[in-house]
């Protein structure tokens, strides 16, 4: 009992366990000793190390996950600007007549949409992007006619 009590730590044989911070071996004296007790002169340095480097670590996998979360959030789709170019071209009017050059100015692309749908007994679509229809009406040259409606 004498011994426990004055050498607290010595109850059991030093154990030799790897540092989990710099892989050097040391002596364990109890349990939950994962580090060198001392490191460069300084007590505790691997502990110490080892936590800075966690949360270090932390910090970046935060700042890669709130990037991802931002591209998801920023990254549009052919389809997503198409519907933001609709809607500045429609403003509030609910049919408007445009021909491609127009839509080709405000980076559309005819071929993303929602759904297209055929025209009974022709062989023409109503394009569906968001709220609006487009439906190719008509060709001047190699300018296309459309017309917009919102649904
Ligand atoms: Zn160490």
């Amino acid at each position: 009992m004498m011994d426990s009590e004055e050498r607290p730590f010595s109850m059991h044989d030093p154990e030799e366990r790897l540092c989990e911070f710099c892989t050097d071996i040391f002596y364990a004296h109890h349990g939950l000793q994962r580090y060198c007790p001392e490191k460069f002169g300084k007590k505790d340095y691997c502990k110490y190390e080892q936590k800075k480097l966690l949360t270090e670590t932390r910090l970046a996998e935060r700042v890669t996950e709130l990037a991802k979360a931002g591209m998801n959030v920023y990254q549009d789709t052919p389809l997503d600007r198409n519907k933001k170019a609709i809607f500045e071209i429609m403003g509030s009017d609910w049919q408007k007549t445009v021909d491609s050059s127009l839509l080709d100015s405000v980076g559309y692309q005819i071929n993303h949409f929602d759904s297209k749908t055929l025209i009974n007994e022709t062989n023409m679509f109503l394009i569906h992007v968001g709220d609006y229809t487009l439906e190719w009406i008509g060709q001047e040259g190699t300018v296309l006619i459309f017309k917009i409606t919102k649904k």
